[in-house]
């Protein structure tokens, strides 16, 4: 439904996008993942016609929408600091966008009245948005920004500003509502673990393009570089050069390492590459091992609930590992590792 193809823009001299180009499809969550920076509104911008890219097209069903304003285009956006009218009612502020579209009134109260029931907060109707909780506001602004029946919901990083509680619940409410009102849209977020609460698809901006594009599933079991497995929150990463293909066997500072995921295996004899060590399924070793072998002192030692995560230094390089039993702060261990647990990126 929308494509977004090779978009570039700069700013005063700095290239910000280089050739960005993803696509939305009917019904689906996209979720644009970058560092604070990365130029992820501007893309917004762009898609919603509030911005003229330098070069590169926004299209809707395959039509260009260059010569299309803003309002004809039927995009909603909704921003982290909700801009509300904050000396009107939670009503009046969702009828907003109805009334720049010259609907007429009894059409407005109704299409209010549903889009307040949408987000749970019908009763609030007559209330003035200073009186509302920030959770409660937020979801004021997207009743405002689902009113108009939008064709395509954009979200410019919607929970930023509320706390972790809140963040989850309203995450978990923002999931349920796209996925049964059918909206497509595009949610933007620098916290990867909202990515990958609400994303059907994940779109990695990083350096002005799109590092990787793919389900959270593919993403997280296989990141497309270091840069993108190290944005993720993989701690694991281990520099070395390839010494032998078949198997693929790489040389670190933490001696030899096999690579036993298959599409690593391509054309990199003698290259550097960054190893990634999945944090998941380690054992204990008896003895040091020929390779695959990690020995290092146990740094910090955190309780999640479910399972406990290590923190261990082993040569002056952190490593962190997800393991049922707690280990003891300034214990030595010795890890075998999987080889299958090891990735080779570029
Ligand atoms: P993000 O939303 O990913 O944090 P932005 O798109 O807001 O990134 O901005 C990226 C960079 O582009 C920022 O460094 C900002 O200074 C610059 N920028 C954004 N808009 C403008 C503008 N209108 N004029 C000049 N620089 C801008
Ligand atoms: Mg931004």
């Amino acid at each position: 439904m929308l494509e977004v193809r090779d978009i570039h823009k700069t700013y005063e001299r700095r290239p910000l996008l280089q050739g960005v180009s993803f696509s939305v499809s009917t019904g689906e969550t996209v979720c644009l993942l970058g560092a604070s920076g990365s130029g992820k509104s501007t893309l917004l911008r762009i898609i919603a016609g509030l911005e003229q890219p330098d070069q590169g097209q926004v299209l809707w069903d395959g039509e260009d929408l260059a010569a299309i304003p803003v309002h004809y285009r039927r995009f909603g956006l909704m921003f982290q600091d909700y801009a509300l009218f904050p000396h009107r009612s939670v009503a009046e502020n969702v009828a907003f966008g109805l009334r720049m579209q010259g609907l007429p009134r009894e059409e407005i109260r109704v299409r209010v009245l549903a889009a307040l029931s949408q987000v749970d907060m019908e009763s609030f109707a007559a209330r003035r948005v200073t009186e509302l909780s920030g959770g409660e506001q937020q979801r004021v602004a997207l009743a405002r920004a689902l009113a108009p029946r939008p064709n395509l919901l954009m979200l410019d990083e919607p929970l930023g500003a509320l706390d972790r509680t809140l963040r989850t619940q309203l995450l978990d409410e923002l999931r349920k509502l796209l996925h049964h009102s059918g909206i497509p849209a595009i949610y933007v977020t620098h916290d990867q673990e909202e990515a990958f609460a609400i994303a059907d698809r994940l779109v990695m901006l990083h350096d002005g393009r799109v590092e990787q594009d793919g389900s959270p599933l593919e993403v997280y079991a296989r990141p497309a570089s270091a840069w993108a497995a190290r944005f993720l929150g993989f701690v694991n990463l281990l520099s070395g050069w390839v010494v032998s293909l078949d198997p693929l066997r790489v040389e670190t500072p933490l001696g030899h390492w096999l690579v036993g995921d298959a599409c690593s295996g391509a054309d990199r004899s003698g290259k550097p590459v960054t190893l990634l060590i999945k944090p998941y399924g380690i054992v204990p070793a008896a003895t040091r091992a020929e390779c695959n072998y990690l020995e290092g002192i146990v740094q910090d030692v955190i309780f999640r609930g479910e399972d406990f995560r290590v923190d261990i230094l082993a040569q002056g390089m952190e490593f962190q590992f997800f393991v049922d039993q707690p280990f003891q702060v300034g214990q030595m261990v010795r890890l075998n590792i999987d080889p299958q647990a090891v990735l080779c990126l570029d």
